[in-house]
């Protein structure tokens, strides 16, 4: 499928480039999305106050490596982002591989991985390494070098705003933090990226707001900057780890019963498909930020298999093996939909609301009555008809029937064609 294609190629783009929660690895990862989307690059200065946090120091590497007496490369940052722990402050020094061992990090588990490590608001460095390598360290005194810096520049994130006929907003975040790790960061941009693309391309009723900000320090600072305008956000996604081959997640936000809450799990119920929904608990991704107690809003979290759940959580071995094209595709339709129904969940009012209306007459009682595709099409003409007082929307009447969203959107579009129904202009909506 294309839509695999494109979602996989992009992450392919994206893997190699050594990411953080600051610094050029963000910015390159941001010039790249803006081919596809429109994204505003913002830049925030270092020391910023952002509620109870500080925007930290810029971290850049261009190189790091621990060498051996024979000159080799027993460990070098070339060859993978993950040997170097994130945020590792300058360091060049001769050391013995006591002094080192502190500072090296390997997964006996699974002794072919390398573990992703950061130590962000901590000044320390590290190297991670698979473990058999560890093992094979054997000199007494190695060259360490790690060419870093750490000053005062920017936290970057990334902003796309799809302007929809009310300012009332969907927001979508993603993490850009990770350096190559697959799941975790880049199925759930290459996901957003693609959902952003379509939206974009179509009428809105609400706008859609697009974030790709560092996990963290990036949702705690645009909050702390956009705290005026969070009431426009009616509902929001968290797009996380979207490409492992486990069952869809959903983490309902704190809330519990909002709109987003309710329109995801409907969506999920009538894909036929195993998934799980959960209640929202103040661990996890960014969620944690949009949903504290000071802020509230409606965002859910949506992922495949729960992070830290899986075995290459957080290693190299989260990679594009660990991808299926087939989960990213399915993720972004699923959230696609759930876009589809929030724009059309309406309220209208039955206007003829003494006694059934006759159908019949009207055309929307179909061919001969009795059959059982019409069945179910006539019993959502009278569920809409019946609910329709002004106090329902449409997905209140698609749970209460159970029938598919689409089926009642379907019923009401008729029923307005055939002007027994009303759209109820909300106060305030355009
Ligand atoms: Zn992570």
């Amino acid at each position: 499928m294309e839509l695999d294609g494109s979602l996989v190629s992009l992450m392919k783009e994206l893997y190699p480039i050594c990411r953080s929660i600051t610094g050029e690895g963000v910015r390159e990862t941001l010039r790249i999305i803006q081919k596809r989307i429109p994204l505003e690059m913002r830049e925030v200065p270092s020391g910023t106050k952002v509620f109870d946090w500080t925007v930290p120091l810029e971290w850049n590497v261009s190189d790091a490596y621990v060498m051996d007496r024979a000159g080799k490369r027993v460990i070098d940052f070339q060859s993978h982002n993950l040997h170097l722990m994130s945020y590792s402050v300058p360091v060049r020094k001769k050391m013995s591989l006591e002094e080192l061992r502190p500072h090296l990090f390997s997964l006996p588990a699974h002794p072919g991985w390398i573990p992703y490590r950061t130590s962000y608001y901590k000044e320390n460095w590290g190297f991670c390494l698979r473990h058999a390598d560890v093992e094979r360290l054997s000199d007494e005194e190695y060259d360490v070098v790690i060419d870093s810096t750490l000053q005062a520049g920017f936290l970057t994130y990334g902003e796309a705003y799809l302007p929809g006929e009310v300012s009332e907003e969907v927001l979508v975040s993603c993490h850009v933090c990770h350096p190559s790790l697959c799941n975790d960061n880049l199925s759930g941009i290459a996901v957003a990226v693609k959902l952003a693309e379509t939206m974009a391309a179509r009428a809105r009723r609400y706008s859609y707001r697009f974030l790709f900000i560092p996990g963290t320090i990036g949702s705690i600072t645009w909050l702390a900057q956009n705290e005026q305008t969070v009431s426009r956000i009616r509902h929001g996604l968290v797009v996380t780890g979207v490409g492992d081959a486990g069952n869809v997640t959903y983490k309902k936000s704190r809330q519990g019963n909002a709109e987003m809450d309710r329109a995801m799990t409907h969506v999920l119920r009538h894909a036929g498909e195993a998934h799980s929904i959960i209640d929202f608990f103040p661990y996890g991704y960014d969620e944690r930020q949009f949903c504290s107690p000071g802020f509230n809003l409606p965002v859910g979290c949506f992922m495949r298999t729960p992070h830290g759940q899986y075995p290459e959580y957080h290693s190299s071995a989260d990679n594009l093996d660990l991808i299926r094209p087939e989960s990213l595709s399915g993720s972004y339709e699923h959230c696609l939909k759930v876009f589809e129904l929030l724009e059309g969940n309406r309220v209208y009012v039955n206007q003829s609301p003494k006694c059934e209306p006759q159908l019949g007459r009207r055309g929307l009682y179909r061919s001969v009555a009795g059959q059982q595709e019409n069945q179910s099409r006539e019993l959502a003409l009278l569920w809409v008809l019946n609910m329709s007082d002004g106090r329902h929307a449409l997905l209140d009447i698609a749970d209460r029937a159970d029938l598919p969203f689409g089926q009642i959107q379907s019923a009401a579009d008729a029923l307005v064609g055939a002007g027994l129904l009303k759209e109820l202009q909300r106060p305030g909506s355009a």
